[in-house]
């Protein structure tokens, strides 16, 4: 096989970040974007590796029963949905297989899976957007997103994936940098002034939330920009200027000026209060966001005397939600905004038998377990990179009954279970999540306990 050969492919496997895989009778594995399991094409070859090969749809000779029609302009340009061109059902089972595949052959950990909790809106389900602003060769304003793996942008004007109210705010904000000129940042330089906007939604309050992140301190003309988004948007609740002079990939710098309002907005979940500020975690998909918590909540089997620690607890959402089933509540969280907002929000919503420790989660766990605290239930929230060898030895010392693991990748979390099962914990069930519909993204939660049995762990299953 070589370069511009055009060959039959069915497509049998389909990667993470949405090309499908067919193999040749060569038993070469091909690559083709935009394809669907089950297609049988006609490919072109643009690329041809020792054992694998990258091509391009020529022709679809039989189509896949899972196709649909991408209903977006800028699908597979903007770097953001992967699952665009495949029925809804057939994404849920393709991430459902790569939940299992990664603890299966990562982990080596066999366990119960139940089925992915599919989202019921597959659009308009985000709560945030950071949209990079630039300009095209030709000198044109661009606000989109980044095309994959490149800082090209790819301008969009209405996100599939967005409430149609950040479609207004992108339209004021194009407006007004016409209207004034506004200097746009060019990356490569480092120079100009507007970088990114950033917007977020109070799903159940409506409260709007418009961020401009400037090479500087502010724009000029910035009251007239906040008069035409107050114009436009009834629910705007707050504009905020973040300051970033640094030339990095980073979008926010360190400094937020409140320029209207007062500088966060209010959301709800789980029928809690909670406060969202520019710097602070808050989950893009509220609805879905609350079943993946009841899950937890239902893994965590809390009777009401437990002390629970929620490491990575971001403004204490998870542990606020089960604070009322619990006798004392232990969060850890590393960004001091996030701490701020999570001691608010636990006294907004009368929870008095927590408390937060800013800091880095195997520290606080390691020095915790040194006070001879001894949580009953442990909730593991990390970030992409998970929690990591160290972490999950204080948290089996630590000797909890049950650990309730929330995961982002199913790569990082499947090599967290195996630390665990190497520590005497043992994976009792695991029920990936859809947060992220359209995307190649997968959440997973994940109910491990110790060797021994544990009735409650049993009870928590029972659901
Ligand atoms: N549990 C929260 C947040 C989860 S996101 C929720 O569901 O809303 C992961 C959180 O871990 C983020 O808030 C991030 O700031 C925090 N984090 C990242 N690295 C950390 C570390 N080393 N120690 C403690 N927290 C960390």
């Amino acid at each position: 096989m070589k370069k511009n050969d055009v060959i039959n492919l069915k497509i049998t496997s389909a990667t993470a970040e949405g090309s499908g895989v067919g193999k040749t009778e060569e038993g070469m594995a091909v690559f083709v974007p935009l394809s669907a399991i089950g297609d049988e094409l006609s490919v072109r070859v643009l690329k041809v590796k020792k054992t694998y090969a990258y091509g391009k749809i020529e022709k679809i000779i039989k189509p896949s029963e899972s196709r649909i029609e991408p209903d977006c302009p800028v699908f597979q340009k903007c770097g953001g949905c992967v699952w665009r061109h495949i029925s809804y059902e057939s994404e849920c089972s393709l991430k459902q297989k790569k939940v299992e595949d990664a603890v299966r052959r990562i982990g080596g950990v066999e366990t119960d899976f139940k089925p992915i909790i599919a989202c019921e809106k597959t659009d308009r389900y985000r709560n945030k957007a950071q949209l990079p602003v630039g300009k095209s060769a030709g000198g044109e304003l661009l606000i989109g997103f980044f095309a994959l793996h490149s800082h090209r942008i790819v301008d969009c004007r209405d996100c599939a994936l967005q409430p149609a109210v950040f479609s207004e705010v992108i339209d004021v904000t194009r407006r007004f940098a016409e209207q004034t000129g506004v200097d746009i940042y060019d990356e490569q330089t480092g120079k100009g002034r507007l970088r990114h906007l950033y917007i977020r939604l109070g799903e159940i309050t409506n409260e709007l939330m418009v961020c401009y992140v400037v090479n500087g301190n502010g724009l000029k003309r910035e009251d007239l920009l906040i008069k035409m988004l107050r114009e436009r948007l009834p629910n705007l609740k707050t504009v905020v200027f973040n300051s970033n002079r640094e030339k990095t990939n980073v979008i926010l710098g360190s400094r937020n000026r409140v320029a209207f309002g007062n500088g966060y907005i209010t959301d709800v979940l789980c029928g809690l209060k909670f406060r969202v500020s520019p710097f602070s975690f808050w989950q893009v998909n509220r609805a879905q966001a609350e079943r993946l918590y009841t899950k937890a909540k239902e893994y965590a089997a809390l009777s009401g005397d437990e002390v629970l620690l929620d490491l990575y607890c971001g403004t204490g959402t998870i542990g606020l939600t089960m604070a009322d089933c619990c006798r004392e509540l232990i969060g850890v969280e590393i960004i001091p905004d996030a701490v701020g907002d999570a001691m608010k929000n636990a006294a907004v919503n009368n929870i008095s038998n927590a408390r937060f420790i800013c800091a880095d989660a195997p520290e606080a766990a390691r020095q915790l377990r040194e006070e001879g605290v001894r949580p009953n239930v442990v909730i593991l929230d990390p970030p992409r990179k998970g929690c990591g060898e160290e972490l999950v030895k204080t948290v089996a010392g630590m000797a909890p009954d049950r650990v309730v693991y929330v995961s982002c990748d199913p790569a990082t979390l499947a090599r967290d279970l195996k630390y665990f099962a190497e520590n005497g914990y043992v994976t009792r069930e695991v029920t990936p999540c859809d947060m992220f519909p359209r995307t190649a993204h997968v959440e997973t939660v994940a109910l491990l306990s110790r060797q021994n049995t544990d009735d409650r762990s049993e009870l928590a299953r029972s659901k």
